[in-house]
């Protein structure tokens, strides 16, 4: 499975340097989906600092930065009152489905909200949100993807976005997985590096280059 980190290499050559056509897409990091959370994921705001400092460096480089949003009505079709596997998390406006307190979120960054009707859900954030379109109208190619959870909402988006025709990245300090099954969150990523996704430390990206 093609995983580097500097932590682990200690080279320079294997860094990654951003470049035009790259964007950072930050998936689900609301508070319902953090430790206390109606649906808290272990560890869940380990991902803030380390997506924090992208969030910085695409900002730097004017690269666009993209978060996605689990936006449901109060009677969604995932809550268990509606025979759905999970509690009710994400109520559109409630103060669960903010982003975590501590996220760094750019006045000109993209919003997209998705599972907004009662009768779908979406884990993907391609799911019915336009979001494709967005990207590619931003000129995209290269999808930096970080977020929660990794084996339900950024599995789905990487998939996505590798259907959809975009080269993904998968930020691996950035991601945690809720593992109602032990070892979900490890399949989710040996699936995504099938899938042809990359798995990276955000510690390798680079900005520097031209
Ligand atoms: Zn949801």
């Amino acid at each position: 499975m093609p995983i580097r980190s500097a932590a682990h290499s200690g080279l320079d050559d294997t860094r990654l340097s951003l470049r035009p056509g790259d964007a950072l897409v930050v998936v689900d990091v609301q508070r319902d989906f953090l430790p206390g959370g109606a649906l808290g994921v272990p560890d869940g705001d380990r991902v803030v600092p380390a997506l924090n400092r992208c969030i910085a460096l695409f900002g730097r480089l004017k690269l666009p930065v993209v978060f996605t949003r689990d936006w449901h009505p109060a009677d969604h079709c995932s809550f268990r009152a509606q025979g759905g596997p999970w509690p009710p998390h994400c109520v559109a406006g409630s103060d669960g489905a903010a982003f975590a307190a501590g996220l760094t979120v750019p006045d000109d960054a993209s919003i997209v909200s998705k599972a907004t009707t009662a009768q779908a859900d979406a884990y993907s954030g391609f799911q019915r949100t336009g979001l494709g379109e967005l990207l590619r109208g931003l000129g995209c190619k290269r999808l930096f993807i970080g977020g929660l959870a990794t084996d339900y909402c950024v599995l789905a988006t990487v998939r996505d976005a590798i259907g959809e025709g975009f080269a993904a990245v998968v930020l691996r300090d950035a991601i945690r997985a809720v593992n109602v099954h032990p070892g979900d969150g490890e399949r989710a990523e040996r699936d995504m590096a099938e899938a042809g996704a990359e798995l990276v430390g955000t510690d390798l990206l680079a900005g520097d280059a031209a």
